[in-house]
């Protein structure tokens, strides 16, 4: 179903080694201080991954949801942080692809493909699964829009040079009334606040943005004044595709890291894969893994195509994401006092596959889709 052609193995192999030569190195420590080195992601950059949806007319890679997916599902294997923090270009390059002009394009682009990160900043204290109430203002003032507000849990928001921000234009119209603009780091009245100190996924960097009297030129705003709303749920249901596969990663590794653990612990003499009660639990496990990676591939197959793969977004993102969670669990349980451990890599990927049912939306939010979509 998901056969990967020649082009795609070759990319598959560039990845896992990139992840030996850079990422494995660093795991754990970043895991414990919570920083990511910027000559990871500078080396990312050079390997031409920097922005997996980047036009090709930009410089980029401009990959297909595919072979986007399969990166995903390498990076969540290999780090579910840092998968996060490599992530955060894409999920704010979809608003610009969606309504971005050449020239929009062009500046988006050009810094997200030379080593820099970029965010997606919708959420804020009183509006997260409410996107729609968010509070942030965009007043028009001549040629420029002036931003106030505050955002929160901005995935990589302390080190970005450039940010995809979603602001009401019209408050009066609510969620209607909501637009998205390109704002630059360097903007006069832009602050980082509160760094978030998480239970996992330390190597991304979630923080808040304070936005006071921030100016942008006109020729910022994205697309048409009350937009945002709709750009912000289209860039979703890409990013849900791509949460799915890092948890079809995260979920894969757990897995494999039980299987070596418990082919060599021995119990009465025997392998502890040796017991029933542990293979049929590992037999069950890869054929959770197997059903998550069908989903993922099934959407990302769909949105190649341009056809409507939102729900199967949502599925894939419900189903792999609890799936994750549901596997570092049992990874961990046949693991035993050892999986509780930080000597096992396991303790830090069920850290890390708590967030993956919260963030991108909560799993109650792809029900909600779901329904919507099946009952409609
Ligand atoms: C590590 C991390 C990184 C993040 N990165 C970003 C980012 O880069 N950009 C960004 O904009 N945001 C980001 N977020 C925010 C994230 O998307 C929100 O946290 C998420 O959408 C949930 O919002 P909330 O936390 O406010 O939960 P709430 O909306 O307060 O929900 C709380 C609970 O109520 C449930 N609930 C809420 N409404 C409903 C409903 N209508 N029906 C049923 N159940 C409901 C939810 O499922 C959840 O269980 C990040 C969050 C985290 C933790």
């Amino acid at each position: 179903m998901y056969d990967f052609t020649p082009k795609q193995l070759e990319l598959q192999k560039k990845v896992r080694a990139f992840v030996k030569e850079y990422i494995d190195p660093i795991a754990k420590e970043s895991d414990a201080t919570g920083v990511l080195p910027l000559s990871v992601f500078k080396a990312w950059s050079e390997a031409g991954l920097a922005c997996l949806v980047a036009p090709k007319r930009v410089g980029g890679p401009e990959l297909d949801a595919v072979t986007c997916t399969m990166i995903m599902e390498e990076l969540g294997y290999a780090d579910l942080g840092v998968a996060t923090a490599f992530g955060a270009n894409n999920l704010c390059s979809y608003p610009v692809l969606l309504a971005g002009t050449p020239d929009q394009q062009k500046k988006h682009f050009r810094p997200l493909l030379t080593g820099n990160y970029g965010s997606f900043a919708l959420t804020e204290p009183n509006a997260g699964s409410d996107a729609g109430a968010i509070s942030t203002t965009a007043r028009r003032d001549g040629d420029e829009y002036v931003i106030n507000g505050i955002k929160c849990f901005i995935t990589q928001g302390g080190v970005a040079a450039t940010y995809v921000l979603f602001a009401l234009t019209d408050k009066s119209k609510g969620s209607k009334g909501m637009s998205a603009f390109i704002v630059e780091r360097d903007r006069p009245g832009l602050s980082t606040g509160k760094v978030e100190d998480k239970m996992g996924i330390h190597a991304s960097n979630t923080v808040e943005l304070i936005l006071e009297n921030v100016r942008v030129p006109a020729s910022h705003l994205l697309g048409k004044e009350g937009d945002g709303m709709k750009l912000a749920m289209m860039s979703l249901d890409a990013g849900r595709l791509v949460v799915a596969a890092q948890a079809v990663g995260v979920a894969q590794r757990a897995m494999d890291e039980c299987v070596e653990y418990a082919k060599k612990r021995m119990d009465n003499g025997k392998s502890l894969t040796d017991q029933q009660a542990v293979s049929f639990k590992i037999a069950d496990m890869a054929t959770a893994v197997e059903a998550g990676r069908l989903l993922v591939y099934h959407g990302a197959m769909l949105k190649a195509a341009h056809r409507s793969y939102s729900k199967n977004s949502a599925i894939a993102k419900l189903f792999c994401t609890d799936m994750a969670m549901q596997v570092a669990r049992d990874a961990m349980e046949i693991m035993g006092t050892y999986g509780y451990t930080k000597d096992a890599l396991i303790e830090k990927i069920w850290r890390d596959a708590r967030i993956l049912s919260i963030y991108e939306g909560t799993n109650q939010i792809q029900r909600i889709v779901i329904a919507n979509a099946v009952l409609r």
